[in-house]
């Protein structure tokens, strides 16, 4: 499933990112609203200013008109001389009106500076108009569109008016101009974005690489290692898309280590169990041997020995038993039977132990501590720490060894140390010597009780230590080995002038 999620991803990179499309399509929409209003604001802003211009213009052409009709063409009322005046400019239209309204003559400079009378269709779109100076727009047929104005002049009035054909002209053209450069500005701009958003989100790209490669490994199974990572440079912290990369490197790392981890231990838990099944299949074997030669009443078994034998190796399996119910209990995190336990008492009481199952061995005991110190833990426990640390200093080295066990008190723990001057522990099996089943002698033949060692005292010794919040270390050279338990102490152990 997450393979094909993995696959999907690295199909669907292929066909193209649509978050740089859509990135790109938005800029570019942005950018062309923008442009758009920028254009419209200009264009509407200048044919304002110039048809202002223009408006002025027609009311002092009104005026001209108006002057010159006042000055020197009263008498005639279809006369239209003031607009062979110098200074009219092409397209200058004048009209004459008398009190009724009716327009009596019109005219315009044409582009040779001549006068040209309008015919009686042109004349028409021109009447209507109050004379008031009111400026208003008008289509005169063949001419065009017009802004027109009529002033009084005595009783009568006169109409003057220009084209607005510039003005529609450069508002055009303005707008051509407008569109063109806004066209060439977006094309780049949508060009510049591209490639900016496709550059910015490479990076991105390269991570979701990396999450299709990891999606395609098969998690489930076997060991995993070595799964990709984010190439560093796509990591910089300072980018978005660099947080993404260290965020997906962080994933795989903690997903990586927590594989290891499972994988670690299951690998601890098949060893275990085939360790387990192996040490019970020895005594198993045994018994099983044993009861078959007496039913067969074979006459070269003695059924004594047989029946002691018998009796060993199920003491063998009930101690293995033991053991491991004892390792699971602590493992699972149960809790001890906690009361204050005198550090001195229990140390000298295991030596006393030891030296009456030992007597080839010479044993030393050094108390440095106060005989009120104590320890808040589970005594049976912690006997049995003892037991197992001093059955193996007398186990595993020959008879003569010197074994020195040693107390003392810190500040806030107590330190029990186990010295012999045996052979040592191997340096290849001292690193794991605290592990489940670790032996140096390796063969499972030996059953015989205690002696036989099952591999599982160490591991015994660490979990109780652990499950007292201390520790346990072990040094060994031939001649050296010293195993240092440290336990917390009570409150109550600590010197009187130091108690809470
Ligand atoms: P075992 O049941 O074999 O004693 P342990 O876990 O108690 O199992 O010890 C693991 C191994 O460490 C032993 O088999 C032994 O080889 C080695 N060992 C432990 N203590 C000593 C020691 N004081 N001197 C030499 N070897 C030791």
């Amino acid at each position: 499933m997450l393979m094909r999620r993995g696959q999907d991803i690295g199909a669907h990179r292929g066909r193209g990112g649509s978050l740089r499309r859509r990135l790109v399509v938005s800029m570019s929409l942005l950018l062309a609203a923008v442009c758009a209003a920028m254009s419209f604001a200009t264009v509407f802003t200048q044919r304002d200013y110039l048809r202002e211009d223009l408006d002025q213009s027609v009311s002092e052409a009104a005026e001209r008109h108006q002057g010159a009709l006042l000055r020197l063409w009263t008498d005639d009322a279809t006369s239209l001389g003031f607009l062979r005046l110098r200074g009219q400019p092409v397209g200058t239209l004048g009209a004459r009106v008398d009190s009724s309204g009716r327009v009596l003559t019109a005219g315009v400079v044409t582009d040779d500076g001549r006068l040209r009378v309008l015919s009686a269709a042109q004349r028409t779109a021109l009447g209507g108009l109050t004379a008031n100076g009111a400026l208003r727009t008008r289509v005169v047929p063949d001419l065009g569109e017009y802004r027109l104005t009529a002033l009084k002049v005595d009783g009568n009035s006169v109409i003057a008016g220009l084209p607005m054909a510039d003005v529609q002209r450069m508002t055009n053209r303005l707008m051509v101009a407008e569109l063109v450069i806004a066209g060439i500005g977006l094309t780049a701009a949508g060009c510049v974005g591209a490639v900016v958003v496709r550059r910015q989100l490479r990076p991105l790209g390269r991570v979701a690489t990396t999450a299709a490669e990891v999606a395609r490994v098969p998690l489930d199974r076997g060991e995993v290692t070595g799964l990709s990572r984010v190439p560093e440079r796509d990591t910089d912290p300072a980018t978005e898309a660099g947080q993404v990369g260290v965020a997906l490197n962080l994933l795989i790392d903690h997903v990586e280590s927590s594989l290891a981890e499972r994988q670690r231990t299951e690998e601890r838990m098949r060893r275990f169990l085939a360790d387990a099944s192996h040490e019970l299949r020895t005594p198993l074997a045994s018994i099983a041997g044993y009861a078959q030669l007496m039913t067969g009443g074979t006459g070269e078994l003695d059924p004594e020995l047989a029946w002691r034998r018998v009796s060993a190796q199920s003491t063998r399996m009930t101690g293995l038993v033991e053991d491991l119910l004892l390792l699971a209990h602590l493992d699972e995190g149960r809790p001890l039977c906690t009361a204050e336990v005198n550090v001195a008492t229990l140390v000298a009481e295991a030596v006393w132990d030891a030296r009456a199952a030992g007597g080839d061995h010479i044993w030393q005991v050094v108390l440095r501590l106060d005989a009120s110190v104590t320890v808040a833990a589970d005594h049976a426990r912690l006997q049995q720490v003892l037991a197992n640390l001093l059955a193996n200093a007398r186990v595993h080295t020959p008879a003569g060894t010197r074994v020195t066990v040693t107390a003392e008190a810190t500040d806030a723990e107590c330190v029990v140390r186990v010295h012999d001057d045996g052979p040592g522990i191997p340096a290849k099996v001292l690193s794991s010597v605290f592990e489940r089943f670790t032996r140096v002698d390796v063969s499972r033949a030996r059953t015989v009780g205690r002696e036989g060692g099952t591999g599982l005292g160490l591991a015994i010794a660490a979990a109780i230590t652990r499950a007292h919040c201390g520790r346990i270390e072990v040094r060994s050279e031939p001649g050296d080995t010293e195993f240092t338990v440290w336990l917390p102490l009570t409150e109550h152990a600590l010197p009187a002038g130091r108690r809470k």
